[in-house]
């Protein structure tokens, strides 16, 4: 039987307590087979850690995540640390440590849910988006002088390379390849940015080639917002840069219903390092410790854990649990308009996976 390492990093917020829901359904799912099993650490770091160390983590904190085979994180955000602390304190010093560069959401309507688009039927919107996450605008490349006189400055200059761009067009072209409509949709800014953007739309032209049998368009980042809105069935994998892909997946995440049901994968598709999976909502404050979050985000996230860990079947299984429960409207919580609790969803996706007897358990 295989063994795979799992690190959870709960971090803020609500992610305490959608963190250790994802870690119930995988030990459900991992009792219903032989094949796998899980061996968890979990890690409290994040801004408690920072109110006792001074540090979101440790500074050797990535050398005890090397030698895992994935990573489920939380979130990052506290009310009493400015936001560019915890951001860049955790989960990016894990994403650019890791070199996860290439950031996958998937968005898609699940049964049950009422998204907030009239004409939108639930086939109508069916999207990835594949987030650049290792440069562009997060580079962290600039700075501030003349600190508090009137003459202050300060620049954060989006920097792309050749290498950055061409890695993340060909793992975008593959997986619209990988997807029955084959089509990409490439989002630019190269209108007003005249630099960065137009090298992004040359290298996409120039990877395209590698890809004939991917359809392929170009879409300004403000037209694209509101093709999502008016033609959400002309889209179906889109690629985007850093900042771009993390306010539309927003606006998607959004249109499918809500932010608690999105999940995203920080992949390195070398699989140098381990890859981290998270809810792409943050750490909601104002729900926090009331039991209150929706998990199906996380659990979203733990299948694209699986996918990633090649346990297909496994992930299969674990997407049906959830959309059976998600069809129930009496197991909706309140983002959905619902009154079910984070353990009653929780409880019902684990009854679904052990009704479905998900594996093939050695009797
Ligand atoms: P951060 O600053 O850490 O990004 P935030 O609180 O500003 O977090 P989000 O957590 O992304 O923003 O979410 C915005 C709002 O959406 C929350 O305040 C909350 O009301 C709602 N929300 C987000 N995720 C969930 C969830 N999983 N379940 C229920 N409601 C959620």
């Amino acid at each position: 039987m295989k063994t795979y390492k799992i690190a959870c990093i709960p971090g803020d917020g609500i992610g305490k307590e959608v963190i250790p829901a994802g870690q119930t359904v995988l030990e459900a799912l991992a009792a219903t087979q032989d094949a796998f099993r899980f061996e968890f650490t979990s890690y409290g770091w994040g801004g408690d850690w920072y109110g006792q160390h001074g540090e979101m983590m440790p500074a050797d904190g990535l050398d005890s995540l090397r030698d895992k085979d994935a990573i489920l994180f939380g979130s990052a955000g506290d009310p009493q640390i400015p936001d560019h602390v915890t951001l860049w304190g955790l989960r990016l010093k894990i994403c650019q440590g890791f070199d996860q560069y290439a950031n996958v959401r998937p968005t898609r309507i699940l049964p049950g849910i009422d998204a907030p688009l009239k004409r939108c039927r639930p086939e109508d919107l069916d999207w990835v988006i594949v987030r650049e996450n290792s440069e562009g605008e997060y580079a962290g490349v600039g700075g501030r002088a003349h600190q508090g006189h009137p003459i202050e400055v300060a620049t954060d200059v989006s920097m792309m390379t050749r290498a950055g761009v061409e890695r993340i067009m060909r793992y975008a072209f593959k997986l619209a390849q990988s997807r029955p409509r084959k089509l990409l949709t490439v989002v630019t800014k190269s209108n007003a940015q005249r630099h960065a953007m137009v090298m992004w739309d040359e290298i996409a032209l120039q990877i395209s080639r590698e890809f004939p049998d991917v359809k392929w368009d170009k879409e300004l980042v403000d037209a694209a917002t509101a093709r999502m809105v008016n033609r959400p069935a002309s889209l179906d994998t889109l690629v985007a840069t850093n900042l771009h892909a993390d306010i539309l997946s927003d606006l998607a995440a959004a249109l499918a219903g809500s932010l608690g049901i999105a999940p995203t994968g920080n992949i390195d598709p070398e699989r140098r390092y381990p890859s981290m999976f998270e809810p792409i909502h943050g750490s909601a404050f104002d729900i926090m410790g009331k039991g209150l979050a929706n998990p199906v985000g996380t659990f979203w996230s733990c299948v694209m854990l699986l996918e990633h860990l090649g346990e297909t079947q496994a992930a299969r299984s674990l997407m049906a649990a959830v959309e059976q429960v998600t069809a129930d409207p009496a197991l909706h919580t309140g983002d959905l308009g619902g009154k079910a609790t984070t353990v009653q969803v929780t409880d019902a996706v684990c009854g679904r996976i052990r009704g479905s007897g998900a594996g093939a358990k050695a009797a």
